[in-house]
């Protein structure tokens, strides 16, 4: 999909937030919602969405819809460092499927990173998929340091 297109009503992120398919929570409030990747690049990848803003990508999103995305970003960027130590964090964003893009739902990545050790670093999209038991264990893990 271009950068040019309608929101999908049935896109994963969407489905999601309506409830229809699980996810691993990390943090929600009013606007915005945060969860575990299921196919993460390494120990704890999270992503957070809008609950509101229909944008698909940064190109479209309301500035208050950025905002309070990036208020949880930081958020979910800091209890991700207390409780995995992690010895940096990238924060990544894709707009448009040649940039990467596969859920056209805007979105960051939160991506804990350590210089070496086991919990590795897959490439975007090159991960495995997750168990979600041990999503779920992480997640808990995770929404203790907020
Ligand atoms: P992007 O390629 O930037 O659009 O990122 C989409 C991300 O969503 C990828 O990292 C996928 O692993 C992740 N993803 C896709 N479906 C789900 C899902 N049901 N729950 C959690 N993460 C998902």
């Amino acid at each position: 999909m271009s950068l040019e297109g309608v929101y999908d009503e049935g896109n994963v992120f969407a489905l999601i937030l309506q409830g229809k398919i699980p996810s691993t929570r990390l943090y929600e409030d009013e606007h915005t919602y945060a969860f575990l990747d299921i196919q993460p690049q390494s120990k704890g990848h999270s992503l957070v969405i809008s609950k509101w803003s229909k944008a698909r990508n940064m190109l479209e999103i309301e500035d208050e819809a950025l905002a309070q995305v990036m208020a949880t970003v930081k958020k979910v960027a800091a209890a991700t460092h207390k409780a995995l130590d992690p010895d940096g964090i990238h924060i990544a964003q894709f707009n448009g499927a040649a940039a990467g893009q596969t859920v056209f739902h805007l979105h960051f990545h939160i991506v804990p990173r350590w210089a070496g050790g086991p919990a590795g670093f897959s490439a975007h999209a090159q991960g495995n998929f997750a168990d979600p038991a041990a999503l779920e264990a992480l997640a808990e893990e995770i929404r203790a340091q907020f």
